[in-house]
């Protein structure tokens, strides 16, 4: 079954064609600047890369744009419309709606929009770019993947904020998490690689990239996660900042005269690696201008280490033990270093890193925990794309 796999951002477009029995993906490529005069469509076919710039201005002409390179040109991935069997599209915000992938209809796309105003950059342009498939392709299956769902296990204790009940029955304040698709992914492939069943195993899988979030995922339910209401709680982030004290925005917003934009802004856009470093949201720039000893570098590449130990160590406790950590995206992919420092001297606890295994680079995945170390510590390169071709596969297959 060819899946194609829709991931549409404010501005941006992204997708695969996947073959999913195989994990092959055929095609894919990016729609970027849409909406801007600039927007050009980046395409990927056998390895060969090609960029045209075409006028985007919104998700309809993106995902026409998507299925012209798709079907055209010399070396077209697919001969007609009806290779591609199903489609997947990556929602960021199910909200309490769902707890699972589905089938999109009326009544889901509807639910889609009525969450809008809790991921208002991602859901509207999802239901654009549903529109516009479901214009062109109108008999093929669609479904939603929820980057929230994976979250709907966690118990109220954990995803209720102790503020007064009446702001979550009101609003619908509460945890609902991100990076739900990625967290899911590495779990069930580190179950894969453990040879055991998800169901016998106390994990916690951390997403280190740009923006950060960890899982305890305890016996295959996720039990708590970093990100909370939005995406900028729990961990220190490329620019994010992450938990802090919650006094400090009203105490900003006097003494700085911040309107909410601007306190929005210094939060999610000037702080985190940024924020300390004042130099670089990147943790590459961030290392290397440590090494040549700028203090705030050093201070900034040290406050990520510690924020992810902080969560390490309450996500054991709250599982009472933890089997497995598993480290994804950028930073956890790459950075042998940053994974050094966050876990040096754990041996009392049962994690003992082998030198060797994690200074191996690439991307694939592995080990790097020595044989002997109570708990394994896995690297595994993160692929929401995947993830969604699988549940569409599955849910369009039992249809
Ligand atoms: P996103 O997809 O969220 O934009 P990524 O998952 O690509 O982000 O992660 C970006 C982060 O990964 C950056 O901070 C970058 O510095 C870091 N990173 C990538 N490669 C390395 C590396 N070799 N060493 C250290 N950090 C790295």
């Amino acid at each position: 079954m060819h899946v194609l796999v829709v991931n549409a951002g404010s501005s941006s477009l992204k997708y695969q064609l996947v073959h999913v029995e195989t994990g092959r993906v055929i095609a894919k490529g990016i729609c970027e600047r849409v909406g801007s005069p600039e927007s050009f469509i980046k395409h990927e076919r056998n390895g060969e890369k090609a960029v045209t710039e075409l006028p985007l201005p919104d998700h309809v002409a993106s995902v026409h744009a998507v299925i012209d390179a798709l079907v055209d040109g010399e070396n077209p991935a697919i001969a007609a419309l009806s290779d591609i069997h199903a489609i997947g599209f990556r929602i960021v915000h199910g909200g309490q709606y769902f707890d699972k992938s589905v089938i999109i209809d009326e009544e889901v796309i509807a639910r889609i929009d009525e969450l809008s105003e809790l991921a208002p950059l991602h859901n509207k342009p999802a239901i654009s770019a549903i529109r516009a498939c479901q214009k062109l392709m109108p008999e093929t299956p669609m479904v939603a993947v929820f980057d929230t769902s994976f979250f709907q296990t966690l118990p109220p204790a954990a995803y209720l904020y102790p503020i007064p009940y009446e702001y979550y029955e009101k609003y619908g304040i509460r945890k609902y998490g991100a990076h739900g698709t990625s967290h899911r992914y590495v779990a069930y492939r580190a179950a894969q690689m453990l040879g055991e069943s998800l169901d016998d195993l106390k994990l916690i899988t951390c997403h280190l990239g740009s923006g950060c979030s960890m899982t305890a995922i305890d016996h295959g339910q996720a039990i708590d996660t970093s990100m909370g209401f939005t995406p900028l709680d729990g961990l220190m982030m490329g620019t994010r900042c992450g938990i802090i004290d919650p006094a400090i925005v009203p105490f900003l917003m006097d003494h700085e005269g911040f309107n909410t934009a601007q306190i929005n802004e210094v939060l999610n856009k000037k702080s985190g690696l940024l924020g300390i470093s004042g130099t670089s949201n990147d943790l590459r720039s961030i290392d290397e201008a440590a090494d040549k000893g700028d203090p705030r570098a050093a201070m900034a590449y040290e406050m990520f280490a510690h924020s992810v130990k902080r969560y390490l160590g309450s996500y054991t406790y709250l599982m009472a033990g933890v089997d497995a950590i598993v480290l994804t995206a950028g930073v956890g992919e790459n950075s042998a270093k940053m994974r050094r420092l966050i876990f040096a001297g754990m041996q009392r606890l049962g994690i003992r890193i082998d030198d060797k295994k994690n200074k191996m680079m690439g991307s694939f995945e592995r080990i790097i925990s020595h044989e002997k170390s109570r708990v394994t510590v896995m690297v595994i390169p993160t692929d929401e794309e995947y993830m969604i071709a699988k549940d569409t596969y599955e849910i369009v297959s039992a249809m």
